[in-house]
């Protein structure tokens, strides 16, 4: 159906999949349609590039931008907290405000789920948040001896290179400053293998990377409590002078509470077409669960955020002009695994394969590595 009348297209979070969905509408609605973000925090911060600022190699203002920079492009930014969303009449209510839509496109993202897992936030850093990552980058310059685990705390959580990524930096940066002899670097997995959805391949070769550089790898290990000094995996315990974690997720309350969520608290949306059960109602990105043909679900990951932003936002202008719908999302996505001194590897491919995702890790190379700073300045000058 072709509208003559002003629209209103509701994005619900401002991070990578809210941000890549309300730029590319904006480009392609013409001005009498309202393109509205939402967003509890004024400012936009790059994830992909915390464990660069636990290196040291970035500040945090070189990462982080204000949303309100969309405004110049025709976009509207309402600052607050979502805490309720209607999807039968797509209405958010931000703090006394309730929003209605013609359309409603959800990327809250996940929430962190830290207290899980007893004595984790007090006992352990993360390299997860922007003050985490900033406050872990003081710990590791201290640094002199003793033993460092990373832990993945749950089997699900955002970025699944993330953690193998932040062991193999925090071992280039002991090396480079002449102690990694005196300390110790060892993983522990709450999953079978590194990034098991990629397939046995990846999951060899990222295990691989790890051997090489004498980082103590054990998969299947779920912490279960963290005190001063030490680990805890059910009956038995390790030592660990410092604990570096990915936290589990969790689905954000707004849409846990909504009629939008399916039992586990996630939105369960089409993985073709990001659509909901409800009429004019998309999800994407962190918030949404799609279970691959092997039983697990695809990767929290923002390459695959913004695949699925320019699919629902081409599908929503589609159908205010009555173009043809577009194709859907295809489940392709690639990553970079930085491992120091200046190199990262590139795993990419198929998550939607049939039977199993078909997906190939590249070997670490300076190329790999330009390849990521490239997409993060192309984010921070380009999309804000
Ligand atoms: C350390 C780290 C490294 C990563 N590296 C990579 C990488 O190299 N490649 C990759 O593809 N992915 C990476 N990721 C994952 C990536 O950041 C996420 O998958 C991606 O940001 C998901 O996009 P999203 O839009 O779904 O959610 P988000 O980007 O998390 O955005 C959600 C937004 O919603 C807001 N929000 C939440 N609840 C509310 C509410 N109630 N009211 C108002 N606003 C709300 C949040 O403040 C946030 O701004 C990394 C993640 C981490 C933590």
């Amino acid at each position: 159906m072709v509208s003559t009348g002003s629209q209103t297209v509701l994005v619900a979070g401002g991070g990578i999949g809210g941000i890549a969905t309300a730029n590319r509408l904006r480009r392609r609605l013409d001005r009498r349609h309202r393109v509205v973000l939402i967003n509890r925090d004024p400012d936009f911060t790059f994830a992909a590039s915390y464990l660069w600022v636990m290196t040291g190699a970035r500040r945090p203002a070189q990462i982080t931008r204000p949303l309100r920079r969309l405004e110049r492009r025709g976009i509207e930014v309402v600052i607050g907290d979502v805490t309720d969303i209607d999807p039968a009449t797509r209405t958010v209510t931000v703090g006394d405000q309730r929003l209605t839509g013609d359309h409603l496109v959800v990327s809250l993202g996940a929430d962190w789920a830290t207290d899980r897992i007893p004595g984790l936030a007090e006992h352990g850093q993360t390299f997860a948040t922007l003050g985490g990552a900033e406050r872990l980058a003081g710990e590791l310059r201290r640094v002199e001896t003793g033993r460092i685990v990373v832990v993945t705390a749950a089997p699900l959580y955002k970025c699944p290179a993330a953690p193998y990524e932040a062991a193999l930096l925090i071992e280039a940066g002991l090396r480079a400053r002449g102690v990694r002899s005196s300390v110790e670097v060892a993983v522990r997995s709450a999953e079978p293998a590194p990034m098991p959805v990629a397939g046995a391949d990846v999951s060899a070769a990222v295990t691989m990377l790890l051997a090489q550089r004498n980082i103590d790898y054990q998969p299947g290990r779920q912490i279960t409590a963290v005190e001063p000094g030490s680990l805890q995996f059910g009956d038995t315990n390790e030592r660990a002078d410092l604990v570096v974690y990915m936290p589990p997720i969790v689905a954000p309350p707004a849409i846990a509470n909504s009629a939008l969520a399916a039992d586990d608290g996630w939105i369960h949306a089409d993985r073709s077409t990001l659509a909901t059960a409800f009429p004019g109602v998309y999800a994407i990105g962190d918030n949404t669960h799609i279970v691959l043909g092997i039983g697990k679900p695809l990767p929290r990951a923002g390459v695959f955020a913004h695949g699925q932003a320019h699919v629902v936002a081409d599908t929503i202008s589609a159908s205010i002009s009555g173009a043809p719908t577009p194709t859907g999302f295809d489940g392709h996505g690639g990553c970079f695994i930085e491992t120091g001194d200046g190199r990262a590897a590139y795993g990419a491919g198929n998550f939607y394969g049939d039977p199993a995702p078909t997906v190939a890790l590249h070997d670490p190379g300076r190329r790999w590595h330009w390849g990521k700073v490239a997409f993060e300045q192309q984010v921070m000058r380009r999309w804000l």
